[in-house]
């Protein structure tokens, strides 16, 4: 095969690699501590993995039914009403995903022509540019940006004036990666009323509906005025459930625009893990007080990791949910946050993730590291005694 032909599409150029998988990499092949790539280092509620392995052994190892199994989108229905007021049916309403990312992907794919405009917050998730560019859509992403109180917020206005004629898909992420950022339901209200008035398709991505820190609300922008009818609401068991191998996501709306999602989906991957379906479906209807108790946990994880890293040197965006830190090098000396990873194992025995890969804008983040702080208290502490080495 010549050259040429083996040549990657140019769209496709700029992800030939993940950072999660670069990151991990160097983490194995250093041994240093990895709180790059965000899993958790302990297994989800012992009773949910049972049910996995019992699924398989009775023999659920075909296709599942390409809308998912019926008691796992019933048991989707019922944690939507339960914990967020939301209703779904679940024949028609509800589509089962692999991970979170399937859905997203298949929803981009779903509802974009060829230069349409996928419009994100900034920083982002590395799939959303991902699946624009496999749409041939355009990607434009409005900026979280300090205020006086220092959380990332968003300026409803300039998210207002980045909405065009093209602009398909409000693509949203509450609680938000990197950043730890909980849309206010200010924020939310106002991004609600232009999406409104601009006629917008809004997908959001809620895979950290469950891990808000301080008992900050998460407010589904679907639960809003008006908004039910545009929304495809996105989330997935992996955070939830501290399954992140599992892949078990879905996607919730309005039956014409859920059947659009399906369309794609079932020609991406079909169908995947009936057993992980069934176990989730235990986790939605059974685990509610496991999953408050993991919320907890990660509170008191956020705090034990802020205090290292600032007595590392670090300057610390506190977040208000998921379970990552953005941390700024400047006070180190620090003035690449590509090149800080890179050095990181080595110096320090630490592997994090420069933020500025999750952002269309390098120099705004361009000192900014992430720390993911789902782990065990010794490993956060390990980290953090290696971390102090940087600023002896
Ligand atoms: N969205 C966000 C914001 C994420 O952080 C992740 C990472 N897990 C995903 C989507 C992907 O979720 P899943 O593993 O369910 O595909
Ligand atoms: N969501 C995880 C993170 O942000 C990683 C997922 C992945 O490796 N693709 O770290």
């Amino acid at each position: 095969m010549t050259a040429s032909r083996a040549a990657l599409v140019p769209r496709m150029a700029p992800f030939t690699t993940t950072i999660f998988a670069e990151m991990s990499a160097l983490a194995a092949a250093t041994g240093a501590v990895n709180l790059g790539q965000g899993f958790p280092d302990s297994d989800g509620p012992a009773a949910m993995l049972r049910v996995a392995q019992e699924a398989i052994g009775s023999g659920l190892n075909q296709y599942p039914p390409g809308p998912g199994l019926p008691v796992l989108r019933n048991a989707i229905a019922h944690a939507r009403s339960r914990d967020h007021d939301q209703e779904f049916d679940p024949d028609t309403e509800i589509l089962v995903t692999v991970g979170a990312t399937e859905a997203i992907a298949a929803a981009v794919l779903a509802f974009c022509e060829p230069g349409d405009e996928v419009l994100t917050l900034d920083p982002f998730y590395d799939s959303y540019p991902a699946v624009a560019a496999m749409a041939h859509a355009r990607h434009v992403a409005v900026p979280l940006r300090r205020d006086g109180t220092g959380r990332l917020a968003l300026d409803v206005e300039e998210f207002a004036a980045a909405v065009t004629d093209r602009t398909r898909i409000v693509l949203l992420n509450s609680p938000h990666n990197p950043t730890g950022t909980v849309l206010t339901r200010e924020e939310l209200t106002g991004i609600a009323t232009v999406c409104r008035e601009r006629d917008l398709l809004v997908v959001t991505d809620e895979v950290y509906e469950y891990l808000t820190l301080d008992g900050v609300a998460h407010v589904p922008i679907g639960t809003l005025p008006g908004m039910a009818e545009r929304t495809l609401t996105v989330s997935s068991g992996g955070k939830t459930f501290s399954a992140t191998g599992w892949k078990i996501g879905w996607v919730c709306g309005p039956a014409p625009l859920v059947a659009a999602v399906r369309a794609v989906k079932q020609f991406l991957t079909f169908v995947a893990g009936p057993a992980f379906q069934v176990a989730v479906a235990h986790g939605l209807r059974h685990e509610k007080s496991w999953v408050d108790a993991l919320a907890v946990d990660l509170g008191r994880k956020r705090d034990r990791l802020c205090a290292g890293l600032v007595a590392a040197g670090f300057e610390v965006f506190r977040p208000q949910g998921t379970y990552f830190v953005l941390a700024d090098i400047t006070p180190l000396g620090g003035t690449d946050g590509v090149g800080f990873c890179l050095e990181l194992p080595s110096r320090a025995g630490v592997v994090a993730i420069p933020a500025q890969v999750f952002s269309a804008d390098a120099d705004r983040w361009r000192t900014i590291v992430r720390f993911a702080f789902c782990k065990a208290d010794a490993v956060i502490d390990d980290a953090c005694a290696r971390l102090s080495r940087l600023s002896a």
